[in-house]
This record gives C-alpha cells, sequence and structure tokens, in this order.
C-alpha cells in the first residue's frame, strides 16, 4: 500500500519587541538568569498586566503580510497548566478569538512548483520560563528571563504533503517575519521554534489518520529530518498492525529519531477562560489601514521583480530573496554596476563562500556593496580578467573597511589588470609557440585540443592577465 504523509506546523515566532507583552521588563537574550522577571511576569499578587502595544502592531502587520482577516475585536484567554517555570499557573494566550484569522502563504518549491499552504490563525501569546536541567547536578534550574516574551502562534491547515514541503514553510516564514521587522529571527536563541503534526494515510483516502506532535524544533534541517523520521515510523507502526496513539515527542538531532515525551493534552485539558484582567482587545480599523501604508515589498513581490524584470532563474531570485539584508546588498550591487546575473553569481558563489567559511552574516562582509559593484564594473570593461577578479576579491576581503575608491588603486597596485596591450601579448604567444614546436606541429595538422595548451602556457606566463580569448585569437592568426 502507498502513503500519504499529512503534515500540519504550529510556528511560534518570537516578536522582537523591546519589552515583555505585558510588562515593562526587558526582552533581551543573554542576561544573568532571572534578572529580567518582573512582579507581572511573576504573577505575584496584586499586579495586572498591561498590553504591549508594539507586539499588537506587529501581529496585525504579519496578518496584512497573509493576506489574513485582521480581526478588530480579541480576546484574551487563560491556559492553565502547572510547570515549575510557569509560576501563575496559566499562560496568558488567544483561543477562540485570535487576532488573525486564515490567511495562505504560497510555497516555492527547489523543484520550481509552487504550493498554496493555508494558515489557519495566528494569535497573540506569553512565554513560558525556562527550566535548566543540565547547569547543576541532580537539580533543575528555573530561569524566568523568558516569561511573558511576546509570541505569535502562527497555526497552519494540514495541508503539506513532504517534509520538504514543511523545511521550506518554516523557511519562508523565517524569511517573511525578517523581512516585516516583526522578528530578528534568530534561530540559535529559540526566536523561531516550530512543532511538527505528521500523520500518514493511505494514498487516496479522504480522511486524516492519527496524528503526533513534535515539539520545539529550531532548525530548518532538523525539521525535515523529524518530519521524515515521524513519517517512516507511523507507516512502520501501521503496516506492522499497530496503531498510532496521539502524542507529543520529541526530536534527537543526535540519534536522528524521534521520541515519546508525553500523552497530548487535548484543550479541554487545559480549562481556557477569557483572562478577567485583560479587556477584550479592540483595535480600529485606522490603525490596520495605516499599518497596511507601511507594509514594506515582501519576499514574494521581490522575487517577482528579480525573475520578471532581472531576468535572474526562480532559484536565484528565491536565493537572493530569502534573507532581507542579502537582498538589500544584491540589490545596492545592482544599482551600482548594472549586471543583475554577475551581482547574483558573485554573491552566491563567491562572497557566500567566505562567508560561511568565517561564520559572518552579509552585514558583517569585510567587502562592501560597492566595492563588488566596482570590481564586477571592471571585470565588465576587461579591466580584470576572471581569474585577477578572484584575485582582487581576496585582497579586498583580506584588508576589509577600505574606502570606496581605493578598489581602482588596488588593481593598480596589486598589478591585476588584465594585459590590453595586444603587441606584448603577440610576443608572449610567438615565444611560446617557437620554444614548443613539436606541439605547433600537432596543431598545425588540425589537432584542436593543443590548443588549449597553448592557451595555458600563456595564461601561466602572463600569471592569468591575459584574456583568453584575445590568446586564441593571437595563436589562430599566427599559424
Ligand atoms: P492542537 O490544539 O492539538 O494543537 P489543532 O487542531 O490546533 O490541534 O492543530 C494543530 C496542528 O496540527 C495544525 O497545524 C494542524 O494543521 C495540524 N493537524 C491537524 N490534524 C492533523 C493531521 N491529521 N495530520 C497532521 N497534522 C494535523
Ligand atoms: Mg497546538
Amino acid at each position: 500500500m502507498s502513503w500519504e504523509p499529512v503534515i500540519g506546523l504550529e510556528i511560534h515566532v518570537q516578536l522582537a519587541t523591546r519589552s515583555k507583552i505585558f510588562s515593562g521588563a526587558s526582552t533581551a537574550f543573554g542576561a544573568e538568569p532571572n534578572a529580567q522577571a518582573c512582579a507581572v511576569d511573576l504573577g505575584l499578587p496584586g499586579v495586572l498586566p498591561v498590553l504591549n502595544e508594539q507586539a499588537v502592531a506587529m501581529a496585525v502587520k504579519f496578518g496584512l503580510a497573509i493576506g489574513a482577516e485582521v480581526h478588530l475585536d480579541s480576546v484574551f484567554d487563560r491556559k492553565n497548566y502547572f510547570y515549575p517555570d510557569l509560576p501563575k499557573g496559566y499562560q496568558i494566550s488567544q483561543f477562540e478569538t485570535p487576532i488573525v484569522g486564515r490567511g495562505e502563504i504560497t510555497l516555492h518549491m527547489d523543484d520550481g512548483n509552487d504550493r498554496v499552504v493555508g494558515i489557519t490563525r495566528a494569535h497573540l501569546e506569553e512565554d513560558a520560563g525556562k527550566s535548566v536541567h543540565d547547569l547543576f547536578a541532580g537539580q533543575t534550574g528555573i530561569d524566568l528571563n523568558r516569561t511573558g516574551t511576546p509570541l505569535l502562534e502562527v497555526v497552519s491547515e494540514p495541508d503539506m504533503r513532504t517534509a520538504a514541503e514543511a523545511a521550506t514553510y518554516f523557511k519562508q516564514m523565517h524569511a517573511l517575519v525578517r523581512y516585516l521587522k516583526i522578528c530578528d529571527g534568530n534561530l540559535a536563541e529559540g526566536s523561531m521554534r516550530c512543532d511538527a503534526n505528521v500523520s500518514v494515510r493511505p494514498l487516496g483516502s479522504s480522511e486524516f489518520g492519527e496524528r503526533t506532535e513534535i515539539k520545539n524544533i529550531n532548525s530548518f534541517r532538523f525539521v525535515e529530518r523529524a518530519i521524515n523520521f515521524e513519517i517512516q515510523r507511523h507507516i512502520d507502526v501501521l503496516e506492522s498492525g499497530g496503531t498510532i496513539e496521539r502524542e507529543t515527542r520529541l526530536y534527537d538531532p543526535d540519534r536522528d529519531e524521534t521520541r515519546a515525551m508525553r500523552g497530548k493534552e487535548m484543550s479541554e485539558d487545559y480549562r481556557y477562560f477569557p483572562d478577567p484582567d485583560l479587556l477584550p482587545l479592540t483595535i480600529s480599523q485606522t490603525l490596520v489601514d495605516q499599518i497596511a501604508a507601511d507594509m514594506p515589498e515582501l519576499p514574494d513581490a521581490r522575487r517577482q521583480r528579480y525573475t520578471a524584470e532581472l531576468g535572474l532563474t526562480p532559484y536565484d531570485a528565491g536565493w537572493l530573496s530569502n534573507d532581507p539584508d542579502i537582498a538589500a546588498y544584491f540589490d545596492d550591487v545592482l544599482d551600482a554596476c548594472g549586471n543583475a546575473k554577475q551581482s547574483a553569481n558573485w554573491i552566491m558563489g563567491d562572497l557566500s563562500a567566505f562567508l560561511n567559511r568565517e561564520d559572518l552574516s552579509i552585514n558583517q562582509s569585510p567587502v562592501s556593496s560597492a566595492q563588488l559593484a566596482q570590481l564586477i564594473t571592471r571585470l565588465d570593461d576587461n579591466t580584470l580578467s576572471s581569474k585577477t577578479a578572484k584575485q582582487l576579491f581576496e585582497a579586498l576581503w583580506k584588508e576589509g573597511g577600505q574606502e570606496d575608491g581605493e578598489v581602482d588603486a588596488l588593481i593598480e597596485s596589486l598589478g591585476l589588470k588584465q594585459m590590453s596591450d595586444s603587441g606584448e601579448l603577440e610576443a608572449i604567444v610567438e615565444q611560446i609557440l617557437a620554444d614548443n614546436p613539436d606541439q605547433l606541429e600537432q596543431l598545425r595538422g588540425g589537432k584542436d585540443k593543443v590548443l588549449g595548451f597553448f592557451v595555458g602556457q600563456v595564461m601561466k606566463q602572463t600569471q592569468g592577465k591575459a584574456n583568453p580569448q584575445q590568446v586564441n585569437e593571437i595563436i589562430r592568426s599566427k599559424l
């Protein structure tokens, strides 16, 4: 029998506000444990939550970006459960009336196919604290700095059918929230975490199978691996006559497997009810309209601009537009040099390899967009050969922080100029032809392969500064 996987994701997006969703405590990452949890976050008696306006504006912005209905009226509810890192005994969330209703996102798959995924809802909530298990032997520490950090939980429809689609969904969601500047997108610091819901059903069936939920995945690679593992596990269990139990599982990247964590709670278990400490949230259409008028260019529009106007391939356009900082850098290089294809090649090739090697982000690149543009200009006007352009790039990388105008000076001082003096080049060609009479004989006899040998010799002699095409022409003219 063939099985069809069904996948839905819940993504927690940590909103980039400076203070918490219901208190004035800081949200900055990395402080001493419990230095940033105030009386409101701890739920001490006699304090009341006050809603952070910025968090609301960010949720609205997200709703508009996914074409969703933004609800002018929504409600905060208490989700009740006991856990040591939840001192209040409940989490403030939104249950039946979330701020953002149904929307959608179009996935652009690497194979060139597009796929629309429904987004059920997005709601505002507060994060819980953190249990620290590895710091004190035999004890668990509780760090409440994260308590009350604003989250937007984005729930997808069970519309995905492969782990690759789920990973693409996570990646595009990451790109979107960074474009919107509502989240710093730092996966390593937990700024975006996803829960993957997985089930399988016989191909052609119209009903869903029982699902399991893999909690707290914070990497694109792991989301794909965890889901693939889970799909195979479901199939194995079902094919050996077993049944899948609704449960929550954890992915262990070291062993590349998922493990049962706990039986799944149902929403009844949480005894949701409207939080009596908070008024229902009402926002004005004027606010929504203002936010709509301020929307930045979104990833899809940029991608579309790169393919339709610049003629880039869908792959290149996707690669460049996924990260708003890379896209901005690309736009700057292109503005200054006018060559879209070369700009894309350099950024996706050499620049990205160098950045990866030193684990730098594009904003930390020692080679500025203006410098790269000037390099491309000098390549286009034949001052540089492809080889000397690479040498120049390395030099710019090493020397970093130069004035943009110094690119030309560096070409001069490093002697990277392509030889344009054909007289000088002709002399070198003649010398090399004379030094290799046997190969010359073969070439004259029609053995074209030997041409490559001669071009290679000339390039060597000129340290890569000759234009190979010109060398070719000169050799042929000498036969
Ligand atoms: P819960 O309240 O238990 O988290 P929801 O109904 O809100 O449950 O669904 C959570 C997520 O699970 C959603 O992203 C949804 O798309 C997904 N989901 C629901 N049913 C299935 C299923 N049968 N297989 C895979 N995913 C599913
Ligand atoms: Mg859930």
